[in-house]
């Protein structure tokens, strides 16, 4: 950090002292970190955001300052005038950037006193996080909140710097809108000054970037706060921040090199390694089908195959049934692992999740027959052609599902994350970043009766539209250890287009214009082909910093109800209020 303007308070960063400044009178202001008293003379850590220097109280040279320490408790704010002196030999704190010097205090002020803190402020131990969210001052104050919202802040230059110096234009959207399809519930805000009528808070601002370059803004990027009304798991936040950006007269090449190079200024900046760009691009066909996931973490092998072929005509009822109608029998070789029984049920139970009816487990013996349930329905032949698939040797593993092509891939997806989990797969400081691409348009809807966009409907459809099923989109996700951390497409530009969008998914002229009027006008001024992406900064700095939970990277997060335990937010208001908005509540009266 650069000095201080000299103050009343300090004219020194605590963190940044170091023998250079031996001799020197210096203030420092910051927190009491810790406090020794060792009968005659008192060391108080004080901590400012740079770091943390010693302070010491001499009861002969400084009695008044002494006097005021002894009074100091932990989390008092003091400011402290002093000699910095180099410590003896046998004093030096290695594990301190400072601690080869500290302050002899010749005059101390005391600016706030503390409560006890709830929890320690001085170190990271674990706390209940409900706890700390209660007191989210104090957590803030604790090295690993320090660090991650710095890192955060690391990222989001690195960001800007290279998006500013690739001519983009950081514009701003609106927040009162009218809904966006991303495909959650919206947050609504009533519009006191249309009785009866709601502002959507956006769920992106997907369609306003798209107006931007209608607008001929030719390159716009914006840190955008997003807010969704799902339901929050980990990597979820009702409201959370994106890198959103949209590019004009571009190609799929041409939004994936300005990501790359921006997320390789990202991790160079936050000295995170990943190899260089460019990025392997899997279509998601093969990612679903070799890792069972449309952001498959490729840190660890264990890749999956499709062994229809070695089953067919099978005797195996189990496999041929769903052979027979369609199905697949996929597998994966875990490997050289004596897995216990009770092991081998829990890994039954992982695919009973994801609605596979169960899980064929086979250890492969030296000569080459199978200890499994299933070793007497299968033949040699189909053994063998496994084990060529699978490249099974003696003493493997092997893991089959039969079902459904979407139920297998995604119960095989789930076995193999859990086996990298049990085993340690994922080898430390291992980094893997993949751009999945050739998305499907469209998938059935959760009834089957009709289709919803995979993206989002303003993503340009590849092929025509005689088989929605079959149609591809010119989307993109970038996948990083297993977590998508972004998402984009080249857009529909013709009013047309996007209506036979529309349709596939039942929005008719007469919806679309009432729901998207401003956007099939804009379209039909001449609209540039234009495409972007959005990448999810939480989740990119949860990653970065080695944060479990992106709400270990976020100021003022939100629980998983949805909850902000430090101001009560959202809370009960006035019958008052309600009535000058022209709303009425159905919810129950809440207690308390
Ligand atoms: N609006 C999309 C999203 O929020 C991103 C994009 O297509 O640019 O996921």
């Amino acid at each position: 950090m650069r000095p201080p303007r000299a103050n009343a308070y300090r004219d020194a960063w605590a963190g940044e002292l170091g023998p250079g400044r031996v001799g020197e009178t210096v203030t420092v202001a910051g927190w009491v970190h810790r406090r020794r008293d060792h009968g005659g003379l008192i060391f108080i850590d004080l901590r400012d955001r740079s770091g943390i220097v010693q302070l010491v109280f001499n009861p002969d040279g400084a009695p008044e300052a002494h006097a005021e320490a002894e009074r100091l408790r932990s989390e008092f704010v003091v400011s402290a005038t002093g000699t910095v002196l180099e410590r003896e030999a046998g004093n030096v704190n290695p594990n301190l950037a400072t601690g080869e010097i500290e302050i002899g205090v010749a005059e101390l002020r005391r600016l706030a006193t503390s409560d006890t803190p709830p929890f320690p402020v001085d170190d990271d131990s674990p706390v209940d996080e409900l706890l700390r969210l209660s007191h989210r001052v104090l957590d803030l104050r604790r090295p690993a909140m320090q660090h991650a919202l710095a890192v955060r802040h690391t990222i989001l230059r690195a960001m800007r710097e290279h998006l500013n110096a690739r001519d983009f234009l950081d514009l701003e959207t609106p927040i009162l809108t009218r809904s966006t399809p991303e495909g959650a519930r919206d947050f609504l805000v009533p519009a006191r000054m249309n009785p009866g009528a709601w502002y959507a808070l956006p769920q992106s601002p997907q369609l306003f970037k798209q107006l931007l370059m209608m607008g001929g803004f030719e390159r716009y990027y914006q840190i955008a706060r997003c807010f969704r009304d799902e339901d929050l798991r980990g990597f979820r936040q009702p409201e959370f921040t994106q890198l959103d950006l949209e590019m004009s007269f571009v190609e799929e090449d041409d939004v994936i090199e300005i990501t790359e190079t921006t997320m390789a200024h990202v991790f160079e900046a936050a000295g995170f390694s990943v190899a260089p760009p460019p990025w392997p691009r899997l279509p998601f066909a093969e990612a679903m089908l070799r890792y069972g996931s449309d952001k498959p973490d490729l840190r660890f092998g264990l890749e999956i195959a499709e062994l229809g072929e070695a089953f067919a005509g099978t005797g195996f009822q189990v496999f041929s049934r769903v052979l027979d109608g369609g199905g697949v029998v996929r597998g994966l070789n875990a490997g050289a692992r004596e897995l216990p029984r009770r092991e081998l049920d829990e890994l039954t139970e992982v695919v009973r999740r994801f609605g596979a009816g169960g899980l064929v487990w086979a250890f492969v013996q030296e000569d080459g027959s199978w200890r499994s349930p299933a070793a007497k329905a299968l033949s040699d032949a189909e053994r063998a052609g496994v084990a060529e698939r699978l490249g099974a040797r003696p003493g493997d593993l092997l893991l089959l599902v039969a079902d459904t092509a979407a139920v297998a891939a995604q119960a095989l997806g789930e076995v193999r994350l859990e086996l990298s989990r049990r085993f340690g797969l994922v080898a430390e400081g291992a980094h893997q970043i993949t751009w999945v691409v050739d998305f499907p348009m469209f998938e059935p809807t959760d009834g089957g009766s009709g289709w919803t966009a995979l993206h989002h409907p303003f993503t340009a459809p590849l092929g025509d539209f005689s088989d929605p099923g079959a149609l591809q989109s010119r989307g993109y996700d970038l996948v990083l250890d297993g977590t998508e951390i972004g998402g984009g497409s080249i857009r529909i530009a013709t009013p047309e287009v996007q209506q036979q969008v529309f349709d596939v998914l039942g929005i008719g002229p007469e919806e679309a214009r009432a729901r998207f009027g401003f956007l099939l006008d804009a379209l039909r001024y001449g609209a540039p082909p234009h495409g972007g992406i959005a990448l999810g900064l939480d989740r990119i700095v949860a990653i970065l910093a080695g944060r479990d939970s992106i709400r270990d990277v976020i100021a003022f997060p939100k629980t998983a109800s949805g909850a902000d335990p430090l101001t009560g937010a959202p809370a009960p208001v006035d019958a008052e209020q309600l009535a000058e908005l022209g709303v009425k509540s159905l919810a129950p009266p809440r207690s308390g």
